[in-house]
């Protein structure tokens, strides 16, 4: 039987990282959040609040080599805080409320292919895009 804390291992030695705790600690949340983009703030106010206190210079270490291994991507939604979210290879667009910050989530396959279309009109071989709509969320207006 493997454990809960075996497969986040597993997830980790896979991404070529050595389990520590504090890496099992930080991508135990990143997985099991309800709120999908985290930032650094937010994993530092979870941990606290399961008595499972680590310095915001280790979450930040931490969540580089998540980034660097592939594991967690990181957005530079707004201003200069950093959300990060689990790498699920799953694309998807993301939305941004300027008020309270909310970030969703969306995917049209109209945009998506018209993006492809404008690249190749310009010759472009695109490889990737991340596309951000900022404004205000319904409950914000
Ligand atoms: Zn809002
Ligand atoms: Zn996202």
């Amino acid at each position: 039987m493997m454990t809960e804390m075996d497969i986040l291992s597993e997830d980790l030695n896979n991404a070529g990282l050595r389990s520590t705790l504090p890496r099992l600690r930080i991508l135990k949340i990143l997985e099991e959040s309800r709120v999908r983009h985290l930032s650094v703030e937010d994993l530092y106010d979870e941990l606290r609040q399961e008595n499972q206190a680590v310095s915001l210079a280790t979450i930040y270490r931490v969540l580089s080599q998540f980034v660097d291994a592939g594991l967690v991507v990181r957005h530079q939604f707004e201003g200069n805080k950093a959300m990060y979210e689990l790498n699920d290879d799953e694309h998807h667009d993301h939305m941004v409320c300027l008020k309270c910050g909310t970030v969703i989530e969306f995917m049209d396959q109209k945009i998506e292919v018209l993006q492809k279309q404008v690249a190749d009109d310009h010759e472009f071989e695109m490889q990737d895009h991340s596309l951000t709509l900022f404004g205000i969320c319904k409950f914000c207006q």
